[in-house]
């Protein structure tokens, strides 16, 4: 086999995604309207499958710190955060991160992605046990992978399941890393965050927790799933995104460990990459400083999952267990999924196909998520194009009985 001939599979893949009436993997947004609106193909389209939860890719004073971050600092740092890479912003993003999460130690990291290798790298060797999520994001899995760590892998949100595989790790138990998600991006559901506290507390384990898309969801504080559920004690490091609620680009990693320190000195994703650009550190500084003193947007992305679910599950829709920002819709067949998607598309709301292999469990699922941004008027019709959808396609609801 020749090196170029792995490329028969992903070549297959798109030429069947490319015989599609639309490619859904091919959209191009034209023009950007709003936080909840853009052009697509030509058409006016509200975007109902963003992580952009509180809606401030458009605040005006993030917009306004940018420019002038720009104007003052130019467009990028051109080096690492270890060389000449480290602006006094990325040092001033790193206490207020420590200071909204009330750990004493931050890192910024240049991705999500790369906040998840350059921790799980760091903090794994070869040969170190660590558990993980099933359906944990494909960069949890890829930092495992990168440190040579041994994977040992439980089933979704399930405490027992963990347990399990710790006990028959016996003495090795002590060290390993426990991984898991906060809110799930594509069902929606939550992890059962108290109970797998628990399970750390019996093997004397360290818990890691991806609160991507939990950040500025859930906590008085807007802290995420870790500090609802009451676990902020017990876990070990939070990562996380700017890419989601903060409405920019950029990671972190935040803990108690004086050794977060260290991992500057230890993790490659770190070392071996340019730093954010000024621009994007000084939105993500206002963002963070809007989710924490204006619970008001916390207050209107539930309001709209609320209504967005419940109108959904009137339709007789297969959801997620939990309400949430995140609505995960499933479909049996592949096919009905890519025709709701289609037809939704038709009738200009954009939300994310979800096919096998990334989809869990092998099935198709269509997902849905709402943001601050979005008006009741918006989210209604949301809730008509997906009615119209069902009434069509004879699904939920409407399925010939
Ligand atoms: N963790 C999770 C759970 C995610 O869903 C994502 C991105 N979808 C990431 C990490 C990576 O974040 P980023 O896109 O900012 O690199």
């Amino acid at each position: 086999m020749g090196l170029l001939d792995k490329f028969d599979a992903a070549r297959q893949t798109r030429d069947t995604l490319c015989a599609l009436p639309l490619n859904p993997t091919d959209v191009v947004i034209d023009e950007v309207v709003s936080a909840t609106e853009a052009m697509i193909h030509g058409r006016h389209t509200i975007m109902a499958g963003t992580n952009n939860y509180l809606g401030l890719t458009f605040d005006s004073e993030a917009i306004a710190a940018g420019q002038a971050a720009l104007a003052a600092c130019g467009t990028g740092t051109t080096g690492s955060r270890m060389a000449n890479g480290t602006y006094r912003d990325h040092l001033n993003l790193e206490a207020e991160l420590a200071a909204f999460f009330d750990t004493p130690y931050a890192m910024v990291f240049s991705t999500g992605y790369a906040a998840n290798l350059g921790s799980l790298a760091a903090l794994l060797a070869p040969g170190d046990p660590v558990l993980l999520d099933s359906e944990a994001h494909a960069s949890l899995f890829d930092g495992c992978r990168l440190s040579g760590a041994d994977i040992f892998r439980f089933k979704h949100n399930d405490a027992d399941s963990l347990a399990s595989r710790l006990r028959r790790l016996g003495e090795r138990a002590s060290s390993a890393l426990i991984v898991a998600e906060g809110l799930y991006s594509i069902r929606g559901d939550c992890a059962p965050l108290a109970e797998f506290a628990a399970v750390k507390r019996e093997f004397g384990a360290v818990l890691l927790v991806d609160e991507a898309h939990s950040l500025g969801l859930y906590g008085a504080h807007g802290r995420g799933l870790v500090e609802q559920e009451g676990v902020e004690a017990d876990t070990d490091f939070i990562v996380g995104t700017f890419s989601k609620s903060l409405g920019s680009i950029g990671g972190f990693c935040v803990s108690k460990h004086p050794e977060l320190a260290l991992f500057r000195y230890a993790s490659r994703p770190y070392i071996f990459t340019a730093s954010p650009c000024p621009s994007v550190i000084a939105t993500t500084r206002v963002a963070l400083r809007q989710l924490s003193t204006r619970p008001e947007l916390r207050d209107k992305v539930w309001a709209n999952a609320h209504h967005l679910y419940g109108a959904l599950a009137a339709l007789g829709l297969e959801l997620g267990p939990h309400v949430s920002p995140v609505v995960g819709i499933s479909f049996r067949e592949r096919e009905t999924a890519f025709g709701c998607w289609q037809g939704l598309f038709n009738a200009g709301v954009y939300t994310n196909l979800i096919l096998p292999p990334a989809a869990p469990d092998g099935g198709s699922l269509i997902r849905c998520s709402v943001t601050a941004a979005h008006s009741t008027a918006q989210i209604d019709a949301i809730i008509a194009a997906f009615d119209g959808v069902c009434r069509e396609l004879r699904v939920g609801r409407y399925a010939a009985r």
